[in-house]
């Protein structure tokens, strides 16, 4: 059961900040290379419906377009990672640790495990996808 939050979070400089105010997805966890890049390991992040997403500051949020189905949004004053917006604009993945604690979210699985570098093993339980698979997003918070 997703938890039904009132979060709060931003990024490192404060340039960038946002309130959730519903249901998030548990945390997916993506080891592709382009989330290697832009986060020095591996993404950790929930979703949220665009509708629960409130930016409240957004004088350092700039937008790079990563590939022909997203786009990553990040601070330009501090380098924080923060969004990851599909094309298709269903929700919004913000990276977790962005999020102010205690978030009250769980992990669930893995995705791009094939993409994973060689320093590490992902070795925690949980479920392991070599590459993306449907379900990602169901719906508010799932
Ligand atoms: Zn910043
Ligand atoms: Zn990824």
């Amino acid at each position: 059961m997703a938890p039904t939050a009132e979060a709060t979070g931003g990024c490192l400089c404060g340039a960038v900040t946002y309130r959730i105010n519903g249901p998030m997805r548990p945390v997916v966890y993506c080891h592709c290379s382009q989330c290697r890049k832009t986060s020095g390991h591996f993404v950790a992040a929930t979703a949220v419906s665009h509708q629960h997403l409130t930016l409240t500051g957004q004088a350092g949020l700039a937008w790079y377009r990563s590939s022909d189905i997203a786009r990553r949004g990040f601070c330009k004053h501090c380098g924080s990672s923060l969004f990851w917006e599909p094309a298709h604009g269903k929700y919004m993945c913000v990276m977790a640790g962005t999020i102010d604690a205690p978030t009250g979210l769980a992990s669930r699985e893995h995705i791009h495990t094939a993409d994973a570098s060689d320093y590490y093993d992902v070795c925690d339980g949980l479920p392991q996808f070599e590459h993306d698979h449907p379900g990602l997003w169901e719906g508010d918070g799932k």
